[in-house]
């Protein structure tokens, strides 16, 4: 008998494989207290532990650079001297050396798990890793092998830690299924980077397989399906065939303009957060930049890099870029952003509080650092400034007024810049849709991000997995709102890009050319997909589906129809 078991979509593709389930040991500490003369002995098994682990870690072999993100990650929470002090003081407090590495741990992973930010708490799981392996070495418990796999392995397991992910045979693994876990979980990272099949926050899937048996995952449905009958399986072979072919043809294109049928350019950009994702980008044939999202400058850092700091990242994507263009988004912190450096004010709706443009009129000297960088930077390639997070005229205008005191500032001094620099604004707020008709006029473009518009127009948190069947762009309010926008744009004689997610999902790209987009930014992997999809539709055929999909009023009759 088949069995169908549903997830969430951590990245999408088609992938038939054998069940490996992965069986974690449960590993029991020695919770009775060691006596005086025994504290050495513990100290020596902690610090041999941590040694070995080191060592193992320094010699994986490195394939990819998100392996090597773990890897350096894990050794520098190694020395981290807050971890070995609290085991050593907790060994001294008569605690054998597995129990005083546990509570550490513990601590340390509810201290991340309360932080408002979905991306601080998913680090948790690097914390468990790392105690998770120590464990192992105090003990003397053999890790169970990942490194050779059979072909065409599907990885089942209740989570995956990054270090586990980082050792795994991936040339044989063509899927994970997991328990546990959110579209930002190391499994999920790893996932999309390799282009291979992931479901996660499966609760029981564990429960549900056994070793050596064939599994279908189709994620671009959410779906697996347990043991499944021979028409069902040669159904997804087929599938599968297709998009194998379909892959090579988006390859061999993906260098090409995205131009529809009838002639209409469209412009096909990437999203970048640091220079790998723009090497990334482009080599997925991005034509230049449509957000830059600069606050991982700023999160991933000790202090609020200075202005110097931040012109010479800027230059160095700009010089990256060659003749290409870059939109780059004044810093957008504060929401589920926070910094390291700085401690933000507890606020009870974050979402709707301290952030983006609001958070950089209050701390002008940050937001003048930042724009002064970004125009001198302007000089050495072709840059675009976009606002985050508008409501207003008044906001637009502010800004438009910091702008250019910064660039009457940089003249004084000599300093060169783009003195017709482009600025823009994310379109990403209710009000923002509301009053485009008014903000048109003091901007140069306006780039959609439906990540937050969705969840600001549905009333409904984007990171909240509990009401993540609610929180859907193909909503008609936001659908509306989208094509109300482009209109807006065009009747000015201006234009619309987008940058939230809803750009990279290829089953919308039709949808969206039809309302008249005239630029998708999108993470690397949409790339292709997004420009080989135009280049083989006609505005007329995507206009009428466009139209036909507007006049719906259902999300689920959309979904159908995007489906069909
Ligand atoms: C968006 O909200 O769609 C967007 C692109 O910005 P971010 O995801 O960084 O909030
Ligand atoms: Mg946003």
């Amino acid at each position: 008998m088949s069995l169908i078991k549903k997830g969430i979509i951590a990245s999408e593709q088609i992938a038939i494989g054998k069940v490996k389930l992965m069986r974690k040991q449960e590993v029991s500490v020695t919770t009775e207290k060691i006596s005086d003369d025994q504290i050495q002995l513990h100290v020596d098994k902690f610090n041999k532990a941590l040694e070995e682990y080191k060592t193992n870690l320094s010699n994986t072999e490195v394939d990819n650079d998100t392996q090597q993100q773990v890897i350096e990650a894990h050794l520098s929470m190694l020395d981290d001297p807050f971890l070995t002090e609290s085991v050593i003081t907790k060994i001294n407090e008569n605690n054998s050396s597995d129990k005083a590495l546990k509570d550490t741990i513990d601590e340390m992973v509810t201290m991340m798990q309360s932080l408002d930010n979905e991306y601080m708490r998913e680090r948790a799981s690097d914390y468990k890793d790392i105690g998770q392996q120590l464990l192992y070495k105090i003990k003397g418990i053999e890790y169970e092998k990942l490194d050779s796999l059979d072909p065409n392995t599907i990885l089942v397991s209740k989570e995956l830690t990054p270090y586990e992910t980082s050792i795994i045979d991936k040339s044989h693994v063509v899927g994970f299924l997991m328990d546990l876990g959110g579209k930002t979980a190391h499994t999920s990272i790893i996932a999309q980077t390799l282009g291979i099949a992931c479901l996660v926050g499966m609760k029981d899937i564990t429960e549900n397989v056994e070793d050596g048996q064939t599994v279908i995952i189709d994620s671009f449905k959410g779906v697996c399906i347990i043991n499944p009958d021979e028409e069902t399986l040669q159904e997804y072979k087929n599938e599968k065939n297709k998009l194998d072919e379909e892959k090579t043809i988006l390859e061999e294109n993906r260098y090409n303009k995205a131009i529809t049928t009838d002639g209409k350019d469209i412009d096909v950009m990437t999203n970048i957060g640091n220079i790998e994702d723009l090497e990334k980008g482009l080599e997925s044939g991005g034509e230049g930049v449509g957000l830059f999202r600069t606050e991982f400058l700023y999160m991933y850092n000790d202090h609020f890099p200075t202005e110097d700091e931040q012109f010479q990242y800027y230059k160095n994507v700009v010089e990256k870029l060659d003749d290409k263009s870059v939109i780059i988004r004044t810093l957008d912190i504060g929401g589920d952003k926070e910094l390291p450096y700085y401690t933000f004010p507890k606020e009870d709706n974050p979402f709707l509080g301290w952030r983006a443009l609001r958070f950089c009129f209050d701390m002008k000297d940050v937001f003048d650092a930042q724009i002064k960088a970004i125009l001198r930077a302007s000089a050495f390639g072709k840059i675009r400034i976009m606002l985050p997070m508008v409501i207003s005229v008044e906001e637009i205008e502010n800004a438009i007024e910091i702008i250019e005191d910064n660039k009457k500032s940089l003249r004084d001094k000599n300093i060169q810049f783009d003195e017709n620099i482009e600025v823009g604004i994310m379109i990403e707020t209710p009000a923002s849709v509301i009053v485009a008709e008014d903000l048109v006029e003091y901007v140069d473009f306006f780039s959609i991000g439906t990540n937050d518009l969705t969840q600001y127009i549905l009333a409904c948190d984007r990171g909240n997995d509990k009401i993540s069947n609610l929180y859907n762009t193909y909503n008609p309010a936001v659908l509306r709102a989208i094509k109300k926008v482009i209109d807006v744009s065009h009747e000015n004689g201006k234009w619309t890009g987008m940058c939230g997610g809803f750009a990279g999902d290829t089953k919308a790209t039709k949808l969206l050319l039809g309302m008249g987009l005239d630029e998708f930014s999108a993470p690397a992997a949409s790339i292709p997909k997004i420009k080989y999809t135009i280049s083989s539709t006609s505005m007329k055929e995507a206009k009428q589906y466009a139209e036909e999909i507007l006049k719906l009023k259902r999300t689920s009759e959309i979904e159908t129809k995007i489906w069909e």
